[in-house]
C-alpha cells in the first residue's frame, strides 16, 4: 500500500474511535442555546402535533418525558412507556414473564404503581400474553397511553420550560449547513455523479459518509430529477435497514447528501475480496434476512427500490447491513404503475445466475437467458437454499415468492430463515455473525479509486439555483436529533437551573 493511502486510512481509523474525542474544542460554542426570546417565530410556526413533537422526534420525546417526570401524577405514564419499550427488546422466552410483570405493576388496581386510567386493559393484555407472547400484546394499551398523554399533559408541556428548551434545540437544528460543518477524511468510493467521502460533524464528532454529486455532471446528464428524487425518498425513511439521510446541503461545485457511515464496506467486497471468497451460511442467512426487512420497509412506504445488488448493500461498524443508493428508487402513488426499465442487467428480476465465469454475453443474450433458461444448481446448494432460490427466480411474477399478497413476509417465512427471529432482528437486538475489524478500512485504496473528472463547458444559471434550493434543505430533524443524543452532546448540554428552575437562557 502506498504511503498516501496509509496516512488517509489511519486518519480515518483514528477519527472513528469516538467517545467525544472527535468534537471540536469549540463544540459547546457551536451548540450554544439561543436566548429563548429568539425562538418566538419558531414557537408561532411550529406544528403543534403530539405525534411529531413527542413521539417521532427523539429530542422532543426526551423533553416531553422529562416534563412528565417533573409532574408527580405523570411519572407513572413514563415508567409504563419505558417498560413497554423494553418489552419489545426481550427474547421470546423472556416475554411472558416480563409482560406479566408489566401487567402486575401498572395495570392492576392493587399495585402502588398502577396507572389508573389503564386498568381496563388488564384482562385483554393477559389474554393476549397467554395466546401469543410474541404478538402485539400491549397494542391497545399503548394507543390508549398516547391518547391520554396527548390531551392535558401535552397542553401543559407546551407551557413548560421543557418545551422552550425543545425550541432552542430546534433552532440549533436549523442552523445553516455548509462544508464548514464537517471535517473531511478519505475518499470511500465513486459513483455515477461524483464521489463519496468520509466526514465528521465538527460540533458532535459524529462520522458520516458524504455523497457529493458534481453540479456540472448532474446538469450535463440531466440528473436533477434523479438527485432530488434520491434525496426526497431518503429523507422520508426511517429504517435500521436503509441508510439514513442526515443532511442535504450544497457547496459551490457539489450537491451533498450526508448519509449513515457504513464502515464495513459493501457486500461485493466481502464476497470477493476478503480471504477465501464467499460467505458462510450464517452470514448469508443474516444478510438476506436484513435485506428482506429493508425491502419490506421500502414497500410499506410504497417505494420500489430497483437496484438491489451486492455493491449497494453496505455493512456498518457492528456488521449489520443497510440498503443504500436509492437513486433509481421510485415512489408509487396510489394505484399507479411504473413503466420503463432501470437497474443493472443481471440483477433485474428474476435475477439470472446465468453467466459462466469470465464470460461476457451481450445484453440481448443475457435477457434471453433470464427469460427462458432454467437455472441449474451445483451440489453445494442444500435443499432449502435451492428451494428458496427456485421460488425467488420463478419466471412468472404472479407465481414468484415475495410477489404474492403476503409480500416480503412470505419470503421471511420460508424454512431457509427458520433460525432467524425477525421480530428481534427488527428491534435491533440481534448480534451480527461477523463484526468488521475497527482498525481496518474496508474499501479500495485511495489511489485505486478512479479520479472523478469535472465536465467542461457547462455553465450554471438561475434555473439551476431554483433546483439547488429544493435540494439544499439542511439537517433532517430525526437524524440530527439522534446524532446529538448518540454522541452524548444532549446529555451534557441539556441542563437546567438549580432545583429544576429555568436556566438563564430560558428566562423570557
Ligand atoms: P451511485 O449512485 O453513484 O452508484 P453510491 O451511492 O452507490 O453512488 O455510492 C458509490 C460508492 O460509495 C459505493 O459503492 C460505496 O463504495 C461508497 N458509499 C456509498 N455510500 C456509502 C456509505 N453510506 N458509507 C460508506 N461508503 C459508502
Ligand atoms: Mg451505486
Ligand atoms: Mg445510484
Amino acid at each position: 500500500m502506498e504511503i498516501e493511502s496509509m496516512v488517509a486510512n489511519s486518519a480515518l481509523v483514528k477519527a472513528r474511535e469516538g467517545g467525544g474525542k472527535g468534537r471540536s474544542w469549540k463544540w459547546k460554542e457551536m451548540l450554544r442555546f439561543p436566548q429563548i426570546n429568539q425562538c418566538v417565530d419558531l414557537a408561532m410556526n411550529i406544528e403543534r402535533d403530539y405525534y411529531s413533537l413527542c413521539v417521532k422526534q427523539p429530542i422532543g420525546k426526551k423533553l416531553f418525558q422529562l416534563f412528565c417526570q417533573s409532574q408527580p401524577d405523570l411519572q407513572k405514564y413514563i415508567s409504563l412507556q419505558d417498560a413497554l419499550e423494553a418489552f419489545e427488546t426481550k427474547s421470546d422466552e423472556e416475554r411472558r414473564e416480563f409482560g406479566m410483570s408489566i401487567i402486575q405493576k401498572f395495570l392492576r388496581s392493587q399495585s402502588g404503581q398502577c396507572v389508573s386510567t389503564m386498568v381496563m386493559h388488564e384482562e385483554s393484555c393477559l389474554q393476549n400474553l397467554e395466546l401469543d407472547p410474541c404478538g402485539d400484546v400491549f397494542q391497545d394499551c399503548t394507543e390508549d397511553l398516547h391518547k391520554h398523554l396527548q390531551g392535558k399533559p401535552f397542553m401543559l408541556y407546551q407551557e413548560s420550560m421543557f418545551f422552550d428548551r425543545f425550541l432552542q434545540w430546534k433552532m440549533l437544528e436549523r442552523q445553516p449547513i455548509t462544508k464548514h460543518t464537517f471535517r473531511q477524511y478519505r475518499l470511500l468510493g465513486k459513483g455515477g455523479f461524483g464521489e463519496v467521502w468520509a466526514c465528521q460533524v465538527r460540533a458532535t464528532g459524529m462520522m458520516y459518509a458524504c455523497k457529493k454529486l458534481d453540479k456540472t455532471h448532474v446538469k450535463k446528464r440531466r440528473g436533477e430529477g434523479m438527485a432530488l428524487n434520491e434525496k426526497q425518498i431518503l429523507e422520508g425513511l426511517d429504517s435500521r435497514f436503509v441508510v439514513n439521510l442526515a443532511y442535504a446541503y450544497e457547496t459551490k461545485h457539489a450537491l451533498c447528501m450526508v448519509l449513515t457511515m457504513m464502515s464495513g464496506g459493501d457486500l461485493r467486497f466481502h464476497i470477493y475480496n476478503i480471504g477465501v471468497p464467499g460467505l458462510d451460511k450464517d452470514r448469508v442467512q443474516f444478510y438476506a434476512a436484513e435485506v428482506c426487512c429493508g425491502l419490506i420497509h421500502l414497500h410499506e412506504k410504497s417505494i420500489l427500490y430497483r437496484d438491489l445488488k451486492p455493491e449497494n448493500i453496505l455493512l456498518d461498524d457492528n456488521g449489520h447491513i443497510r440498503i443504500s443508493d436509492l437513486g433509481l428508487a421510485v415512489r408509487l402513488s396510489d394505484g399507479s404503475l411504473v413503466r420503463g426499465r432501470v437497474g443493472t442487467l443481471g440483477y433485474m428480476a428474476p435475477e439470472p445466475p446465468f453467466r459462466a465465469r469470465g464470460e461476457h454475453p451481450k445484453s440481448h443474450e443475457m435477457e434471453r437467458r433470464i427469460q427462458t433458461e432454467q437455472e441449474e444448481y451445483g451440489d453445494k446448494f442444500s435443499k432449502e437454499v435451492k428451494d428458496l432460490c427456485a421460488l425467488l427466480l420463478t419466471k412468472d411474477p404472479n407465481q414468484r415468492l415475495g410477489c404474492q399478497s403476503s409480500g416480503g413476509r412470505g419470503v421471511q417465512s420460508h424454512p431457509f430463515f427458520q433460525k432467524i427471529n425477525f421480530r428481534m432482528l427488527e428491534a435491533g437486538v440481534v448480534e451480527a455473525p461477523f463484526k468488521p475489524d475497527p482498525r481496518l478500512v474496508y474499501c479500495s485504496d485511495v489511489q485505486d479509486i478512479e479520479e472523478f473528472s469535472t465536465v467542461k463547458g457547462v455553465t450554471l444559471d438561475q434555473k439551476d439555483d431554483d433546483f439547488y434550493s429544493k435540494f439544499n434543505t439542511g439537517s433532517v430533524p430525526v437524524s440530527w436529533q439522534n446524532e446529538v443524543i448518540d454522541t452524548g452532546c444532549f446529555k451534557e448540554l441539556n441542563t437546567f437551573g438549580p432545583a429544576g428552575s429555568r436556566s438563564p437562557d430560558l428566562v423570557w
